[in-house]
């Protein structure tokens, strides 16, 4: 039937998966459009996700920091917090970022088209259009013609259905909204993004709570790694509830009430003015009718691609959070790259291009709280569930000069090496900064570094990065047979 616009590939979705699959697609070549429900590109990631939340983490280290000058012989008092200021430095932090997105697809020619998207056939999705601020509906439709299409519609938080509905639940979202700050908040899901956000509460006042279902927070980091997050942390939380469930929660005029359960039985109880749930996010791949272009969809939501991000349909691609763990946003940039690259090389005719491929060996992960802990690849505790044999190179940042003299030595550098090969299979640092230096750990990686490799490059001194060169000289000692 008639189509309203035409295109060689149709991209749905405007996060960091959509909009580097639109930019990389319209940089090769082909005439794209970009469909996307909210005014503003960038997705999660850069309106109520990654941006807005290290904006105030950011805001609330540099309080943290402040706090500890006194100690260092510079009292600055304590601050006061203009919260309706705070609110507004982070809009404007968004808004210079969604600006520039909207720029540099004007600037590619990418047409950008406002509203709902769902599938109709092989090759039409329909869009009802949407206007204002939110994802209202207009009533207005039209149908988008595609040779190819690439599914970016992300993910939403999960929430937990036996929880009122009351303005003092929310979830990441509505944390990020910042409207008031809490005396006492509950954050239900040990989490990066839950400790994230406690992170910022707590520092502009709020006394946390947290309840975990699983043995430990910030699951998938060594507990190494987190035993340091936690002792510097301690201060502010007064219960940290583990192998708990929340089971029950009234909203009264004192307070939000919430039930825990233990998984041994126990049970407690707390009242609360904020209650953010943190419990993982869940894929929106149900809700764009896939099944009418002849794309599966998992159960839960997910969509299964291959290593070049094609879904069962052939001609449509699917990235980013709708394709499975992790969730983050550098993951779906790069499968982007990859999807946008596999078309414009089947519609051009380059086979460079379409054998393009999503091979990366590592994907690194950072919790922004402070300090702050990341992590990449194999990572020791799993190394032993596994029964892998590796060596270890750790570097305590109380032998760093430089760590000293930030008054911030508590952290730590550690990379692990295959016993066999002894190149470097993972790594983890905690500390200020560590998520600005991961980045070295996932390139060796990449590239198939040894302990000598690492050890030999010259970092400069007195940096944070030199403990990753020291880490990997200790291990050195271990790697007898390395030329
Ligand atoms: P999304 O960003 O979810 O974008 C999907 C887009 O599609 C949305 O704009 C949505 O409106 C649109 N859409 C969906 N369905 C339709 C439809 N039918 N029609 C039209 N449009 C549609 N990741 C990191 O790497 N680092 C971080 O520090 C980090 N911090 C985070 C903090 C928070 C609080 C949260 C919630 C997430 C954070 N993440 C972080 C995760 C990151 O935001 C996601 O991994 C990333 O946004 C995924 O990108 P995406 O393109 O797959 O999907």
């Amino acid at each position: 039937g008639g189509a309203d616009l035409d295109c060689e590939v149709l991209v749905l979705g405007g996060g960091p998966g959509g909009y580097s699959a639109a930019f990389r697609a319209a940089d090769l070549g082909l005439k794209v459009v970009l469909v996307e429900r909210y005014a503003s590109l960038g997705g999660v990631c850069l309106n109520v996700g990654c941006i807005p939340s290290k904006a105030l983490l950011h805001v609330a280290a540099v309080m943290d920091e402040v706090a500890h000058m006194a100690d260092l012989g510079v009292d600055f008092g304590a601050p006061t917090v203009n919260i309706d200021k705070l609110r507004g430095h982070k809009e404007k932090v968004i808004g210079k970022l969604t600006g520039g997105l909207a720029q540099m697809a004007k600037m590619r020619k990418v047409t950008v088209v406002r509203g709902y998207g769902s599938f109709l056939g092989p090759n039409h999705l329909q869009v009802e259009e949407t206007s204002g601020s939110a994802q209202d509906k207009t009533g207005s439709t039209k149908t988008i013609h595609f040779k190819r299409a690439i599914i970016a519609a992300g993910s939403s938080a999960v929430r937990l259905p036996f929880l009122p509905d009351d303005e003092r639940i929310v979830d990441s979202t509505g944390a990020l909204a910042l409207k008031a700050v809490p005396k006492k908040m509950l954050i239900i899901g040990g989490g990066i993004i839950g400790l994230e956000m406690g992170t910022v509460y707590s520092t502009l006042g709020a006394r946390l709570d947290v309840v975990e279902m699983m043995d430990g927070l910030m699951q998938g980091a060594d507990r190494d790694l987190v035993k340091v997050w936690q002792k510097m942390n301690a201060k502010r939380f007064d219960n940290i509830y583990l192998k708990t469930k929340t089971v029950g929660a009234t909203a009264t005029p004192e307070g939000i009430k919430v039930q825990f359960e233990g998984l041994d039985g126990s049970k407690s109880e707390g009242v609360y003015d904020l209650v953010l749930q943190a419990v993982g996010r869940t894929p929106n791949g149900k809700k764009i009718a896939a099944e009418k272009a002849g794309v599966a969809v998992t159960e839960r939501g997910f969509i299964n691609v291959d290593v070049q991000m094609r879904t069962s349909a052939p001609h449509i691609f699917a990235i980013g959070d709708l394709v499975g763990q992790p969730m983050l946003a550098h993951k779906a940039v790069h499968e982007a790259h990859v999807a946008a690259e596999v078309i414009a090389g089947e519609l051009k005719g380059d086979a460079k291009l379409a054998s393009a491929a999503f091979n990366a060996r590592v994907i690194p992960s950072v919790a922004y709280t402070d300090p702050e802990v990341a992590w990449v690849g194999l990572t020791e505790d799993q190394a032993k569930a596994e029964g892998r044999q590796v060596e270890k190179g750790l570097f305590p940042w109380a032998a760093s000069g430089r760590a000293i003299a930030n008054g911030r030595d508590e952290g730590f550098t550690k990379l692990l090496f295959d016993a066999e090969t002894h190149r470097i299979v993972g790594g983890g640092i905690v500390g200020t900064h560590a998520g600005d230096m991961i980045g070295e750990i996932a390139l060796a990686i990449e590239m198939g570094a040894d302990a000598v490799d690492i050890g030999k490059t010259i970092h400069p001194h007195p940096t944070l990065g030199e403990s990753i060169g020291m880490a990997a000289e200790v291990a050195h000692g271990s790697c007898t047979d390395v030329p």
